[in-house]
């Protein structure tokens, strides 16, 4: 499950909607989705296992590159 602090809610571990996985420069990994409840954009960095055992999973997807 790939959650995020939504700035909106001010709600910690919200569940993100349709997450998309980033890779940054740094080869570090971010999620991007949205919080269905409001509608915000959420953004998290997370691990490289929570990642790909979101990809893996079918839950989120990877961004094209
Ligand atoms: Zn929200």
């Amino acid at each position: 499950m790939v959650t995020a602090y939504c700035v909106k809610c001010k709600a910690k571990g919200v569940t993100m909607k349709d997450p998309v996985i980033h890779v940054t420069e740094k080869g570090g990994y971010m999620a991007k989705g949205v919080h269905e409840a409001c509608g915000t954009t959420l953004c998290a960095m997370i691990s490289k296992e929570n990642a790909e055992a979101a990809i893996a999973s079918g839950e989120a997807r990877k961004e094209a590159a």
